[in-house]
This record gives C-alpha cells, sequence and structure tokens, in this order.
C-alpha cells in the first residue's frame, strides 16, 4: 500500500425518518439559506414541502435555485454564486443527486472566490474558503453525499470535468432515508446501480500494490449490489433493497474502499468526453464504455480480470485458460447490466462515430490517463470503436 491518511469530516444521517434531524444539523447562526435542487422530482414527491417546513422552524431567509440539470453545467452553477453573493448565504441545502451536490460544490467555493469557477473546476485556482453546505440524497449513485468530488460541464466548451478540494467540497452533514429514493424511476434507478459498480471496478483495477482487504471489500459490495439490482429492479417500492442500494452506493466511493492506492478512473474520464459532447446520463456512458474498457486491457493484466470473473461473476475456472475465464467474467458483467435495463452501444442513445475526433480530444486534453493502465489517442479511439 501507499502511505495515506484518511479523513472523512460529512457526518452521515441514515435511515428512515432522519429528515427529523434536518434543523439540528444547520448551525445555530446561520441567516441565508440556498436551497438546491432539481427539475422538481421533490416537488412531485412532497419532499420539497417537508424540507421547508423543517426549515421553517429555524429564523432563516430561504433564496431558491432550482433547475440544476443532470450533467450540471457551469452556467447554473454561476447562477447559484451570485444568488450567494446578493443574499449573503451563509449555509448551502442541496436537495437532490449527485448532480445537485456536485453543483452546490461548486458554488460553495466559487462563491469565496474572486474569479471564475471554471478555474476550480480546471485547477487554474485552489479554493481557500467555502460556503458551509449539507445535503438531503434523494437518489443512490454517485456516493457525492460523502465524498469531495464535484463534476461540472461547460457546454460552451463541451469540457466536463471532476474536482474537488477537500475539506471544503466535503458536506458537512448528509441525510439519507432510503424513503426518499422511492420514487425514483426505473431507468434513473439502474443507472444509479451502474454507477456505483462503476466507481468500485474503477478502485479494483488500481495501480499495482498489495491491498487484499480493500479487494475482498471492494468484491464484497459488488457482490451485495449484484444480488440486490434484479430484486430493486422488479420491485421498485422495496424499502429493504432501496435501504441496501443507498447504503452501497454512498461506501462505494466515500473514501473507505480507497485507501492505500489510487484507482483508475480511465472509464469515468471518457464517458465525461462523452456526455460533455451529447449529454447522455453519466452511468448510460459508462455501462456502455466500462465492459469495453476492461476488453481493451483484459491482457495487460489478466490476472486480475480472472480474480474479478473467478470471485464476483462466479465463473468456474476448471478447465479454462485464464483469459478465457477473464473474458467470461466480462461478458457476465455486460449480460447483467443487459439484464436490469442498461444501454450498451452508443447507437442506443443514435451516437454515431462522427464525433469521435471530439470525444478523444477532450478525454486527452489534461494528458494521458489512467492508474491501473495508461490510456494515449489510440487507447480511447479503440474503446470507442468497440463501443459503436
Ligand atoms: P442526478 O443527475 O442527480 O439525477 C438524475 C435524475 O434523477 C434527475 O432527472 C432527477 O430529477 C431524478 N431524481 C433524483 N432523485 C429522484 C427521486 N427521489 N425521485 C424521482 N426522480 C429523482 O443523478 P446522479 O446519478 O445522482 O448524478 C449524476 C451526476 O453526478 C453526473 O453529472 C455525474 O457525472 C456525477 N457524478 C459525480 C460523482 C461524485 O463523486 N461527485 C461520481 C459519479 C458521478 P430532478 O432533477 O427532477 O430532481
Ligand atoms: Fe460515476
Amino acid at each position: 500500500m501507499e502511505p495515506f491518511v484518511f479523513y472523512n469530516p460529512t457526518k452521515l444521517i441514515f435511515g428512515k425518518g432522519q429528515l427529523e434531524k434536518l434543523s439540528e444539523e444547520i448551525p445555530s447562526d446561520v441567516q441565508n439559506v440556498l436551497l438546491v435542487y432539481g427539475g422538481g422530482s421533490i416537488k412531485r414527491n412532497g419532499l420539497y414541502d417537508q424540507v421547508i417546513n423543517k426549515m421553517n422552524e429555524l429564523n432563516v431567509n430561504i433564496s431558491e435555485l432550482s433547475g440544476v440539470e443532470p450533467n450540471p453545467r457551469l452556467a447554473t452553477v454561476n447562477k447559484g454564486i451570485d444568488i450567494c453573493k446578493q443574499e449573503n448565504v451563509d449555509f448551502i441545502l442541496a436537495v437532490g443527486g449527485g448532480s445537485v451536490i456536485d453543483a452546490s460544490k461548486t458554488i460553495a467555493t466559487g462563491a469565496k472566490y474572486d474569479g471564475d469557477a471554471w478555474d476550480l473546476v480546471t485547477r487554474k485556482a485552489t479554493p481557500t474558503d467555502a460556503v458551509p453546505f449539507g445535503t438531503v440524497l434523494t437518489i443512490a449513485a454517485t456516493g457525492s453525499e460523502m465524498n469531495a468530488g464535484s463534476v461540472i460541464t461547460n457546454w460552451e466548451t463541451n469540457e466536463k470535468y471532476g474536482w474537488g478540494a477537500p475539506p471544503f467540497t466535503n458536506p458537512r452533514f448528509s441525510i439519507l432515508d432510503p424513503t426518499n429514493t422511492l420514487s425514483v424511476p426505473r431507468d434513473q434507478t439502474v443507472y444509479g446501480i451502474v454507477d456505483m459498480m462503476s466507481h468500485l471496478f474503477e478502485q479494483y483495477f488500481h495501480q499495482p500494490t498489495n491491498a487484499p482487504v480493500q479487494d475482498r471489500m471492494v468484491e464484497g459490495v459488488l457482490k451485495t449490489v449484484i444480488e440486490t439490482a434484479p430484486k430493486l429492479v422488479e420491485n421498485l417500492d422495496s424499502y429493504e433493497h432501496r435501504e441496501t442500494i443507498m447504503y452501497a452506493g454512498t461506501i462505494a466511493l466515500n473514501g473507505m474502499l480507497q485507501m492505500g492506492y489510487r484507482g483508475d478512473w480511465a472509464s469515468h474520464n471518457i464517458e465525461h468526453a462523452v456526455s460533455a459532447v451529447y449529454d447522455i446520463p453519466h452511468a448510460g456512458g459508462l455501462a456502455i464504455l466500462f465492459p469495453n474498457w476492461m476488453k481493451h486491457n483484459v491482457d495487460y493484466n489478466v490476472e486480475r480480470f480472472k480474480q474479478l470473473a473467478v470471485r464476483v461473476f462466479e465463473v468456474d475456472p476448471e478447465g479454462k485458460d485464464d483469459r478465457e475465464v477473464a473474458l467470461e467474467g466480462i461478458n457476465r458483467l455486460r449480460d447483467f447490466w443487459t439484464s436490469i435495463g442498461a444501454p450498451q452501444t452508443l447507437a442506443d442513445y443514435d451516437i454515431g462515430d462522427d464525433q469521435f475526433d471530439l470525444i478523444v480530444d477532450r478525454a486527452m486534453k489534461r494528458g494521458p490517463f489512467g492508474n491501473f493502465k495508461q490510456l494515449h489517442d489510440e487507447d480511447v479511439e479503440e474503446i470507442l470503436a468497440l463501443s459503436k
């Protein structure tokens, strides 16, 4: 393992009815709150009213930024920053999924930065302060509720990057009541499952180092998600399965599993380039790309892919060579994602190869990437070609 320090300052408040704790989690000296949310799901399922009722127990002014889009855009973040500056916002409450939370992280830091918030996203500048923020999570997927990452799209330049600056971009608290995810429709439920599984794969394919405890933990979470996901998509009203998947999504990317090594993260990088050009759902892109990243790299470390196949996808290695076992594991992953309704090819989103050059350019913008296996232009081209 590499030397590491683990510090996660987010207070995780998990379980049925935990929204009750919202007012006591907001510091008593807060005067002006910015409530950030998405396209209206929280109004339709009643969560908006519940949040407002709790906030009304406090003596605070509430401003709102609504309409944060999936794949949140810089222009929307800038609107939030303007509100913070005009209204002297001293606490931000994000009520939504990864998009709302990611946008809130860049708003929180951008509000305390004099230049263009895009400087923070592109790491041209480093934040030195932030408006504190908390979250109420409504969809199980990204882990953003308990990590420092924020993924923002600049639609004018077709760039989408992840960034983060702990502790400024860590939520102070996150309230996770699985009840609030019962209204997530089937397609978004599947995307969330694909995203959390992809986070687990990104970590499983880490730089070469000794990490057997971490490997077994990642395998355990993956197996639990694989067992639970089909039951959940058949019964979206199951509190128990929502609870399992919600906890899995948080644990998959809150740093607990990634101690002592760096994960790969190349598939995420390519996906960000695809959705910066086509604005498709993040995990839709991952479902298409990740198995092809695996196929592209299988010979680089066939042992690693074999381990995944045997331990997670229960491939029987008897009578097969390592490569066959590894490829069977990758095929089982593809079949599993297809069985729960995830897309398989870029054509499923009507994406042809006409913009591949732009996607490759955007993926390579910050140089070769991938900690398990470093990728260059030709690798990205091949993974895209496999994904057509
Ligand atoms: P999302 O983009 O936040 O939400 C997806 C959709 O689900 C929205 O249309 C939203 O509707 C709807 N939705 C959310 N909660 C709902 C509920 N309870 N009932 C009904 N509909 C609901 O999804 P996400 O997967 O959590 O976030 C994706 C973003 O996170 C991408 O930009 C991705 O790149 C990024 N990401 C971040 C990290 C990280 O660590 N920070 C990791 C991976 C991905 P409304 O808008 O109407 O609410
Ligand atoms: Fe992701």
